[in-house]
């Protein structure tokens, strides 16, 4: 890994993207597939400001079915959001959020290729280093921290509804503010976004604890089923659970409620190391990864053709569901020993 902190030729070099646009130029904001509040947050706040500056030809996508989580849907901004087949095919500028390698843009990563200039917003450690101009700060708690300081270096000023995407994309990357990268100036962006007028109860009250009665029974019966094996990851123990379609169908739930299953799961703390193993095909699943601090969990994730932070991380594991958590249990064990 070659990362670094954006430097200031990399800044410049992003200012100067979208300096070099006119008012009725593209732009295609892309965020990873899956999308989570950092992923839209980044993208439709940046997409905001761009339409602050004059921009009038702004559109954001993601890849795969485009259902937006119920809790991203009143984001500001959204009305920039159009299906990936709606994507600008010859934009003159594209702009990627919150991806850490190129696999994550599914079908969108022909029109990075095809892209005269292209700008890459990111904080993951595990960044592949793709596209033109990288903007890649492993140190950011969130992409919204890098978004903010390149709309402040165009001359944008921070209002509510940019401030509303930026702060549910820190609250959501952060934890709500609990997690290693919380910094003096995480909470001070967080200032200066409230500042602007937001509410942080309400939002959190819609972003964070609010869900429809049959995904919380659902998380019930995932949890139900969750194992603790106190002697894997080299005796640090893991925690793990699996969450199926058919769970999904029984509770009539969409995916993206298993997103968060994580959460109580990697508070078991007799585990280091937490897995959900969500299904999204037969034969296919998403397999979400923490650690508490023993064990570089993106280092088993980018094994396995995935990415994320140290603490954070995943991939898409294919074959039973039980040989995949084999795979995480063995990857551990080799990363450890
Ligand atoms: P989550 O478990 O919340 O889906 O993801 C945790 C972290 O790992 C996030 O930073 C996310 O971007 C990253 N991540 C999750 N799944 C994948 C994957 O399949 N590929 C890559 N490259 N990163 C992933
Ligand atoms: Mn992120």
């Amino acid at each position: 890994m070659t990362l670094s902190d954006p430097t200031a030729e990399q800044w410049a070099a992003a200012v100067a993207a979208v300096r070099a646009l006119g008012a009725d130029d593209e732009i295609q904001l892309i965020c990873h597939v899956n999308p989570d509040g950092d992923a839209l947050g980044s993208m439709l706040g940046f997409g905001l400001g761009l339409r602050r500056l004059g921009f009038g030809r702004v559109r954001a996508t993601f890849p795969g079915e485009f259902r937006v989580p119920d809790p991203y849907r009143s984001l500001p901004g959204s009305d920039l959001l159009v299906p990936e087949a709606e994507a600008w095919k010859n934009a003159d500028l594209v702009m990627i959020f919150d991806v850490a390698s190129e696999s994550r843009l599914g079908g969108l990563a022909g029109l990075l290729a095809d892209a005269p200039a292209s700008v890459v917003l990111d904080h993951h450690a595990s960044n592949t280093g793709f596209g033109g101009v990288r903007l890649v700060d492993p140190r950011a708690a969130a992409t919204s921290v890098v978004a903010e300081q390149l709309l402040s270096r165009l001359g944008v000023e921070l209002d509510s509804e940019i401030a509303e995407c930026l702060y549910v994309a820190l609250a959501t990357d952060t934890g709500s503010f609990k997690f290693d990268l919380t910094t003096v100036a995480v909470h001070e962006l967080a200032a200066r976004l409230i500042a602007t007028g937001l509410q942080p109860g309400e939002i959190s009250r819609r972003i964070f604890d609010s869900r429809p009665f049959g995904a919380m029974k659902l998380a019930g019966e995932v949890m139900g089923r969750a194992v603790l094996e106190p002697g894997a990851a080299g005796g640090r123990g893991m925690v793990w659970t699996v969450a199926t379609l058919d769970d999904l169908e029984r509770y009539a739930q969409p995916p993206y409620v298993l997103d968060t299953l994580i959460d109580p799961i990697r508070s078991v703390a007799e585990a280091d190391v937490s897995v959900v193993v969500k299904q999204v095909a037969a034969g296919e699943w998403s397999v979400s990864l923490r650690s508490k601090g023993a064990v570089d969990v993106s280092g088993v994730a980018v094994a396995q053709g995935g990415g994320g932070h140290r603490l954070a991380a995943g991939f898409t594991g294919y074959g039973e569901a039980d040989a995949v958590v084999d795979t995480v249990r063995r990857l551990l064990d080799e990363y450890l020993n």
